[in-house]
C-alpha cells in the first residue's frame, strides 16, 4: 500500500474494522447522511477565508493565513481524538514534503469552538508506528466489530450487524 490517507489515520482511531473496509476499497460513506451534513458545513461555513486543496491524492486540507496554518472543519467532537490525529498527520505529511506547517486548527462551527493542534517530535514517532500498523492491517484478516455506540451512525453498520 503506497498511500496512507488522512481518512485512514482518522479511522485508525475510530475503528480498526472500519479502517479495514476502507483500505480494501469497500467505501460506503457517500450514502451516509452524517457525512453529507459534514460536507455541507465544510462548504458553507468558512468559504471566504479558506482554500481547499487535495495533495497527491492523499490528503485533503484547507489552508488559511500564509499557508502555514492548516484548517479542518468538523461537525462534532464525538471522536475528537481521531480528528486531532488526522490533522497531526497532515502536518507530518506536509513537513516531510518540505512544507513547513506551523500548526493546525480544527473548527467546530456548530459548537462555535476552535482548537489548535501542534505536531511534536513524539507525535511524529507515534504517527510512524500508526503507518506501520495500517500497512500490517491491510495484510491481515478483518478485525472484530467494536460494539460501540458509534456503530449506529457508522456507514458500515449494515455490513457489520445485519
Ligand atoms: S459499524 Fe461499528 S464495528 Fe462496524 S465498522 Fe462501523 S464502527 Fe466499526
Amino acid at each position: 500500500m503506497e498511500r496512507i490517507t488522512g481518512t485512514m489515520i482518522n479511522y485508525y482511531f475510530v475503528c480498526k474494522r472500519k479502517l479495514w473496509y476502507f483500505i480494501h476499497d469497500i467505501q460506503m460513506e457517500k450514502e451516509n447522511e452524517d457525512v453529507q451534513i459534514g460536507k455541507l458545513i465544510d462548504e458553507k461555513s468558512y468559504s471566504r477565508e479558506k482554500k481547499h486543496i487535495t495533495i497527491n491524492n492523499t490528503i485533503s486540507v484547507d489552508f488559511i493565513g500564509k499557508y502555514n496554518i492548516l484548517h479542518e472543519v468538523k461537525k462534532s467532537k464525538s471522536i475528537e481524538e481521531a480528528g486531532e490525529w488526522q490533522i497531526k498527520y497532515y502536518i507530518y505529511y506536509l513537513r516531510k514534503k518540505g512544507v513547513n506547517i506551523h500548526k493546525g486548527i480544527i473548527d467546530y462551527p456548530k459548537l462555535r469552538q476552535r482548537q489548535e493542534v501542534f505536531l511534536e517530535k513524539e507525535d511524529e514517532i507515534y504517527i510512524e508506528k500508526i503507518i506501520k500498523e495500517i500497512k500490517e492491517l491491510k495484510e491481515g484478516t478483518i478485525p472484530n466489530q467494536i460494539s460501540s455506540k458509534i456503530c449506529k451512525k457508522c456507514a458500515y453498520y449494515e455490513l457489520c450487524y445485519i
